[in-house]
């Protein structure tokens, strides 16, 4: 599943063609992902220049001259293709309709983007961008990881007298918003705490200290999709995903790469998610 620096990566392989592009035409295959479509989301589409591409949390934004903003979640397999325009040297004809193509837009300078979703997880609509805080998907998420809102005293405000275990806390929407089951397991790997430690239980210092790793690591996977961007979306047009290399997540039985640690990465499920750290250096 994508997390926020593969969302950041999608955003930013699509702004050379979708921001300051007018969309001439919408196709809308099904009449919902996840959830419904808006009424008439095609028709909303067409004519509207995108004036600006932002993210918020997993979710990216266009915002439209139109007044409104188009929200775009990619779910768990959720893809986008671009086609039709000049990326490098290379450049991609339109490819012939796939099963699972459920949107597609094209763009008057004649850049084509295919949203791909084939277990229909992802979702789309449309708001107010005036009132798009209040939409019902933005509303309650707390502050931006990489954002100045998000903080040491936030942070330790946020732990005070938790019960729940820090990961659970980490990945509670409300207290930070985009990060999802991997990050959290490197960054605690990372910081040296237990994913298992109560959020509450952990010294203001311990905790003051996670915010930075949290920002590097997710910065540094950002940087990593960012190069992975120039070379896959050249050969292929294709955003979507990209093979990281974790420290920590999903390396079961591997030897701790900690310095000076013996132990082994051990996996044990948490809120039915499988968290990964090594038990000999993460206290
Ligand atoms: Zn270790």
């Amino acid at each position: 599943m994508p997390e926020l620096p593969e969302v950041e990566t999608v955003r930013r392989g699509l702004l050379p063609v979708l921001e300051g592009a007018r969309i001439v035409r919408a196709e809308v295959n099904r009449p919902d992902l996840r959830w419904p479509f808006p009424e008439n989301m095609a028709a909303r589409l067409e004519g509207a220049t995108v004036t600006a591409l932002r993210r918020r949390s997993k979710y990216l934004l266009a915002d439209l001259d139109t007044g409104e903003t188009l929200l775009i979640h990619l779910g768990m397999s959720g893809r986008m293709q671009i086609s039709g325009d000049v990326i490098g040297s290379f450049h991609h004809d339109h490819p012939a309709a796939q099963k699972h193509d459920h949107v597609v837009l094209d763009t008057e300078g004649g850049a084509r983007i295919t949203f791909n979703d084939a277990r229909r997880f992802g979702a789309m609509d449309l708001m107010e961008t005036a009132a798009q805080d209040q939409h019902w998907l933005i509303r309650d998420l707390g502050p931006e990881p990489l954002g100045n809102a998000f903080n040491e005293a936030h942070l330790i405000a946020a732990f005070k007298g938790k019960r729940s275990p820090v990961k659970t806390a980490l990945l509670d929407q409300r207290i930070v918003s985009g990060l999802g089951n991997i990050y959290v397991c490197e960054a605690l790997w990372r910081a040296g705490i237990s994913p298992l430690r109560q959020a509450g239980r952990i010294s203001a210092a311990r905790v003051a200290k996670l915010v930075p790793i949290i920002r590097d690591v997710l910065s540094e996977a950002i940087e990593a999709g960012g190069s992975s961007l120039r070379d896959h979306r050249q050969a292929s047009g294709e955003l979507g995903y990209f093979q990281h290399t974790f420290r920590a997540y999903d390396r079961e039985g591997s030897p701790c790469q900690t310095p000076d640690c013996t132990g082994k990465i051990h996996r044990k499920v948490q809120s039915g998610r499988s968290s990964f750290y090594c038990p000999a250096c993460q206290r």
